[in-house]
């Protein structure tokens, strides 16, 4: 969430779903039992809930109703981008708010459809229309964007939330985005742990915690990913005073049962600062020859305070010239298997090793695109060398997405093979 709200405590709460669909039969109101078992999780009363359709008399008349009775509104359904769609619009009308076009969500929009290769219809553009000087809620999963609407009834502060219809998206937001929000804005305290993943998406997660994220209620689990890294966060409610026995760690063991070689962290670190402190406390050091990256694994490296200690330098050796010049890769080999290929990866990778004279050295290479044609078959895909005091190792990777999805993987990738060579 982009904006700091002041911090009123939630302690009721009021759902409204909202779809023609649901009055006819045609769709079960999950979202209403999903937000109401988060509502209870977080200490939050739910007295009401309410199915109205998709006509502005009538979800005024529920807003109207809802706001003037609980603390929260929380609003599912709508936010599409078809004509049937106008739950912000009503939002807007009923709560005297204006709604404004905004590049940021616009953008957010574009992006979710080049992930799958297509673009944004001019319908979608009304997705982009969002109340003024109010949170925008981001939808992980979709297009649509949220909101968090502060008003006031009777001096009393009320807000209301906007969420998605599709319950995949719904999820996503209420986690991600609100639920951080109504922990900070309740009296009930929280034990929260975060158990870091790399090499293994979210779903290939979420599956292999499944039974484990059905059966608890408190302990819960969830597992959240942000390009390339997942992490699962282990919840535990503890009562108003934050008392309570604590239940996270047992929790923890069964997931590293599962999940145990991907973990790289339990805790706040990242994934560089790992890697840092490992070769920190190996008396170890480390340089980098980047291509693809261009010097964004340097950057990762260099990000937190005694990187000095173990980070060497690194070369942005971005085109043949300066692969063979700057590292002594073989101009022979540049010319018969490409600059994006097993061999020169490893000569980059041995380079910067000799010519830093680090214990560890990792090269990367790899097409970005978009291309011109030729070698259009190897956009996304990646050569990664790890130099070690034992010899050189060459990893192929292959993503897809746009030149940044696929750079910024690549940065991960490279961070992940250094990590499990000295970890
Ligand atoms: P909408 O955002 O209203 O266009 O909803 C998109 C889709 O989400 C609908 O076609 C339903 O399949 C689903 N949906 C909407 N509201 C709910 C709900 N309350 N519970 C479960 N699914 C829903
Ligand atoms: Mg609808």
């Amino acid at each position: 969430m982009s904006e700091q709200l002041e911090r009123p405590t939630i302690d009721t709460a009021e759902i409204i779903a909202v779809g023609t669909e649901l009055l006819l039969g045609q769709t079960i109101n999950t979202n209403a039992t999903d937000l109401a078992l988060y509502l209870s999780a977080l200490g939050i009363s739910v007295y009401h809930m309410t199915v109205v359709g998709d006509n502005p008399g009538r979800m005024k008349d529920a807003i109207l109703q809802a706001v003037n009775r609980a603390d929260l509104v929380i609003l599912t359904g709508g936010l599409g981008p078809t004509d049937d769609d106008i739950s912000m619009q009503v939002v807007a009308d009923t709560l005297g708010l204006s709604l404004q076009f905004s590049e940021t969500a616009w953008r957010q929009i574009e992006q979710h459809f080049e992930r799958f290769g297509r673009k944004a219809t001019d319908n979608n553009r009304k997705q982009a229309m969002l109340p003024i000087d109010h949170t925008v809620l981001v939808n992980p999963e979709g297009t649509a964007p949220g909101a968090l609407i502060k008003t006031t009834q009777d001096g009393r502060a009320v807000y209301l939330a906007l969420l998605p219809g599709p319950p995949r998206e719904m999820r996503a937001m209420f986690e991600r985005e609100l639920e951080p929000w109504l922990e900070a804005h309740s009296d009930t305290k929280f034990i929260h742990r975060f158990v870091r993943l790399v090499g293994i998406g979210e779903s290939a997660a979420a599956e292999k915690l499944q039974d484990l994220t059905d059966q608890q209620t408190n302990p819960t689990l969830a597992t959240y990913a942000s390009t390339g890294e997942t992490y699962v966060r282990v919840t535990q409610r503890l009562d108003r005073n934050g008392n309570g026995e604590d239940l996270t760690e047992a929790l923890i063991e069964k997931i590293k049962e599962r999940l145990g070689s991907y973990i790289y962290e339990i805790g706040n670190r990242d994934l560089p600062k790992v890697v840092q402190d490992i070769l920190s406390e190996k008396n170890m050091t480390v340089s980098l020859a980047e291509s693809i990256t261009g010097g964004r694994v340097a950057a990762e490296m260099t990000k937190h305070p005694g990187s000095a200690d173990v980070f060497l330098g690194g070369v942005v050796c971005y085109t043949n010239e300066s692969k063979r010049r700057d590292l002594g890769v073989s101009k022979d080999d540049l010319a018969k298997h490409g600059a994006v290929s097993w061999q020169v990866a490893k000569q980059m990778a041995d380079g910067a090793k000799a010519r830093f004279g680090s214990d560890f050295a990792v090269s990367i290479t790899g097409l970005a695109g978009p291309g011109k044609g030729d070698e259009d078959e190897k956009i996304g895909t990646c050569y990664i060398g790890v130099a070690t005091p034992d010899g050189t190792e060459v990893f192929e990777y292959k993503t897809g997405g746009g030149r940044r999805t696929i750079t910024r993987r690549a940065v991960l990738q490279a961070l992940m093979r250094l990590w499990e060579v000295i970890r």
